[in-house]
């Protein structure tokens, strides 16, 4: 089986590295996507991409930063949503002994809920992936255990740093993708110290995407010290 899974992991990586990112896409039938991936977009009823995640999606498959902007509604959860859930298909980085690969974060616990409730509607059908919330709900031991098995987890700042200071054991050696949500609210309720501090645990070797409402300029400070030659993607709709 897990070799069946090398298999499809590195055809799909040949379709990934072909992908012209400057054409137009439309559905998600026209990216190259894990079968698992494509079972849940199928049970969730999505099939057409929205705007951004049409821009963001086949950049972020092929491993670049993104700073993506559109507003509330617009569809960003699943624009980092499945380069996540790909690239760590791609990478194996599934089960136990490959440790975290992903950390999304979120300024509140209420959207890291939302978040990882979309997670299991569209990963949860076929992945494999260990996946969990960090958001300060349990005990700090319950949450450390949880996490020590996680391959992604959805966190807010203050509780994921706490983890990362207070935890000997809490490893991320193995992460390769940092997602922020709202990163402009991040901003705005003052956790730009704690995500500099979160910044400086994380190997520097990773992919970045940065995803907010609006394009400011704190969004902007933020990006600087998060992303390498990042790919803005703004979607402005039509009045
Ligand atoms: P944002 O984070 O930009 O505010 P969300 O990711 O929360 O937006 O998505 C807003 C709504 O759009 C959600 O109800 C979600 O299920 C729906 N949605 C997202 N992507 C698609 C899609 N490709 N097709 C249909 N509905 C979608
Ligand atoms: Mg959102």
């Amino acid at each position: 089986k897990r070799k069946r899974d090398d298999v499809d992991a590195n055809k799909l990586q040949e379709a990934v590295d072909q992908i012209d990112v400057k054409s137009t896409f439309t559905s998600f039938s026209e990216l190259p996507l894990s079968a698992p991936t494509e079972e849940g977009l199928k049970s969730a009823h999505f099939s057409a991409l929205t705007d951004i995640q049409a821009k963001a999606i086949p950049r972020a498959l092929q491993g670049s930063d993104i700073l993506g902007a559109a507003k509330t509604g617009s569809g960003k959860t699943l624009a980092f949503l499945l380069p996540v859930l790909e690239n760590l298909y791609r990478a194996q980085c599934i089960g136990a002994d490959a440790g975290l690969g992903a950390m999304i974060i979120s300024p509140t616990r209420e959207l890291a809920i939302q978040i990882f409730e979309v997670l299991r509607k569209v990963g949860g059908k076929g992945h494999l992936f260990a996946a969990g919330l960090v958001i300060g709900g349990k005990g700090l031991r319950e949450e450390r255990d949880a996490l020590s098995r996680m391959n992604i987890v959805v966190c807010t700042p203050g509780r994921i740093l706490q983890h990362l200071s207070q935890t000997s054991t809490f490893n991320v050696d193995n992460l390769r993708m940092l997602v922020l949500d709202e990163a402009d609210r991040i901003m705005d309720m003052g956790f730009k110290k704690d995500v500099d501090a979160i910044i400086e645990y994380l190997p520097s070797d990773r992919q970045t995407m940065l995803f907010s409402a609006t394009q400011t300029k704190r969004v902007s400070d933020l990006s600087r010290l998060a992303l390498k030659e990042p790919e803005y993607i703004s979607v402005h709709e039509a009045a």
